[in-house]
């Protein structure tokens, strides 16, 4: 692993709650460290097959002299976000220092520092109520649409007899692979989100949606708090899930099982 590191970039600007912050500049400190590959780079010494620090520097100062934000929260936040989707590195870690912020104490620095990190993941995107396949193909959009997600596979679809004895009606199921630098909860609420737009009724647990979106892995973490579940607690269990998965990804390895998706479905097929 190599990285490209910047600290102490000076940009004067007017970032701030309060109005004279608005009107007065003042200096915002930015260190950025960016998680990229440069060995080809070293090997040749060659500029053009790294990232050309200058750029950055600069594209961040353009950047915190063109905005106004109330919070530092938000410039250290989109600033990565800029950085991130600009240079298509893996990670960005992004801090932003503000020397003079208006507190009436001895203090040299305060700051806020946020990093983004990409993560392949995979979704499991069910709907047995509407026009499915419309559903479906709809909520894909929304997922490609958000700046956060780039959408890299997409499987066919597969129809499927309801699930769990509560839903009546056929599921039709797709796996779809996602890049995301999107935190698991914040994933989690734009999925929530989206499942909302397409008139998820959520009266009902297993019952009967015209969508169902659902994390079955997020890199290689292991989640288990505040409600969410990754790997997907059941999806060993769920050919739904396993079918359409071991199209798009049957070499990937559960970090929990450690064993590759086609082997997993192949295990689920011969139990039945
Ligand atoms: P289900 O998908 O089990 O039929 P829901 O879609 O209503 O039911 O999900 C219920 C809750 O499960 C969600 O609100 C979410 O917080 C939680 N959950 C836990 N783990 C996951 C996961 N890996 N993916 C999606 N939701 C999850
Ligand atoms: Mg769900």
């Amino acid at each position: 692993m190599s990285e490209i590191i910047i600290t102490n970039l000076k940009v004067v600007a007017k970032h701030g709650v309060f109005d004279k912050e608005k009107i007065n500049s003042q200096p915002f400190l930015f260190d950025c460290v960016l998680e990229y590959d440069f060995e080809k780079a070293a090997e040749n010494d060659d500029l053009n097959q790294t990232l050309d620090y200058g750029n950055i520097m600069q594209d961040i100062s353009d950047f915190c002299l063109n905005n106004q934000f109330d919070l530092i929260e938000t410039l250290c936040y989109r600033s990565a976000e800029m950085i991130i989707n600009k240079y298509s590195v893996k990670s960005v870690k992004m801090t932003v220092k503000k020397p003079n912020a208006p507190v009436d104490l001895d203090f040299e620095n305060v700051g806020v520092s946020v990093h983004l990190k990409r993560r392949d993941v995979y979704l499991s995107l069910g709907s047995n109520l509407g026009d499915r396949k419309a559903i479906l193909d709809s909520a894909v959009k929304t997922l490609s649409a958000n700046r956060a997600i780039d959408l890299l596979q997409v499987s066919p679809y597969y129809e499927n007899p309801p699930y769990g004895g509560v839903a009546k009606y056929p599921f039709i199921n797709i796996a779809v692979k996602i890049s995301t630098y999107l935190s698991p909860y914040a994933l989690l609420d734009f999925i929530h989100a989206t499942e909302a737009k397409e008139n998820r009724n959520r009266d009902v647990r297993w019952g009967d949606r015209t969508l169902d979106i659902d994390i079955i892995f997020y890199g290689d973490e292991i989640i288990n708090e505040n409600g969410l579940t990754v790997p997907h607690s059941d999806y060993v269990n769920r050919d739904f899930v396993l079918v359409p998965l071991a199209e798009i990804a049957p070499d990937f390895v559960c970090p929990l099982k450690r064993q590759r998706i086609s082997e997993l479905l192949k295990q689920l097929l011969t139990k039945k």
